[in-house]
């Protein structure tokens, strides 16, 4: 079966329904990430762009005249504008009912993928690790601000209010990404927690265009009980830390993630039999490297080196001749194409 989808560029082959169901779920993981980062930061945002065009217009008028007082005044305005953006950033403790509604999420995509429930009635737990990173999350804003303002007090310059201003704001955006990748991380605790539960594999899935890190881990397995994926691809483009292993997904533009495969030990042969899902997803992950295809984040010289170095591997890259080609000339264009980003509401 194939459904359409909203998300496929018009040229691209219809998807399969898995694929369909699985960029569904990451669109719901999308949308409770963004409920949650907007739970964290409230009006804080909307505060700090006015503070911006108010400070920016004041330190003109007063802090540039060279009168101490109005530097002093200045200052002091400031201050008291930075602690009401702290006042309006809520308690990162806020976010953890939807940290639950995320391990839920995980879970029920997992039950959806498996065809069973192991689970039964245990409870999902959060691990005690995102308790932490809540807490670090709310220290963390707390010494932002507080740098604001101790830069601030001694500002003299446009350039000092300029940074001042970055740090309150880096406050808001970290509480904001803080709070995302924290729901990211609950969803695959909940899908790992189902898979544990039926000692179940797990297979790295992302786009067709995601960066060059996610698409190194397509197609991997991953073993209870840590689900660590191995990159499958020799990328040097990787950290030395990610070439050991990593938990996944990374990114919410690469919508990568962990597939639930039931598979026993014996079973694991078959998935990397030539034809099954992870030898697809592999060739996917080199055919769109050689190509170029990522997001724009990828600069052009490192798709040229990525590209460059999985064709120089002896035997190639492991594709079709055509596509090799096509890759080649597209090296030695110089150029490659950037396919649009697909956005997470
Ligand atoms: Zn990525």
């Amino acid at each position: 079966m194939t459904a359409a989808t909203p998300h496929a560029p018009a040229q691209q082959q219809p998807v399969s329904a898995q694929t369909q169901q699985s960029w569904e779920h990451a669109d719901q993981v999308a949308a409770l990430a963004g409920t949650a980062a907007a739970s964290l930061t409230g009006r804080a945002h909307e505060l700090l762009k006015a503070l911006l065009a108010l400070a920016l217009a004041r330190f003109a008028a007063k802090g540039a005249t060279g009168s101490l007082r109005a530097l002093v005044e200045f200052r002091e305005w400031f201050a008291t504008e930075v602690d009401r953006i702290g006042a309006a950033l809520p308690d990162p403790a806020r976010v953890l009912p939807r940290l639950e509604d995320a391990l839920r999420l995980g879970a029920h995509q997992a039950v959806i993928e498996s065809g069973a429930d192991p689970l039964g009635r245990h409870e999902l737990t959060l691990d005690a690790r995102m308790l932490g990173q809540l807490a670090a999350t709310r220290d963390r804003q707390r010494a932002y601000l507080a740098d604001a303002n101790a830069l601030i007090s001694v500002a003299r310059s446009r350039g000092d209010v300029l940074k001042a201003f970055a740090l309150a704001s880096r406050a808001v955006t970290y509480t904001d990404q803080g709070a995302a990748n924290l729901v990211h991380d609950a969803v695959r605790s909940g899908m790992d927690q189902v898979a544990l539960a039926g000692s179940w594999q797990q297979i790295a899935i992302g786009e067709r265009n995601c960066c060059l890190r996610c698409a190194s881990f397509q197609g991997a397995i991953a073993e209870p009980p840590d689900y660590v994926f191995q990159p499958v691809l020799p990328g040097r483009w990787l950290t030395a830390a990610d070439r050991l292993g990593a938990t996944i997904p990374f990114h919410p533009h690469c919508r990568d993630r962990g597939r639930l495969v039931r598979a026993d030990q014996s079973r694991v042969s078959s998935l990397m039999e030539p034809g099954s899902l992870t030898n697809v997803l592999r060739r996917e992950a080199r055919r769109s490297i050689v190509l170029g295809l990522a997001l724009p984040s990828e600069s052009q010289s490192a798709r040229q080196r990525a590209a460059s170095d999985l064709l120089a591997r002896r035997g190639g890259a492991g594709l079709s001749e055509g596509v090799e080609q096509r890759a080649r000339r597209r090296i030695a264009s110089g150029q490659f194409r950037t396919r649009a980003v697909i956005t997470t509401r």
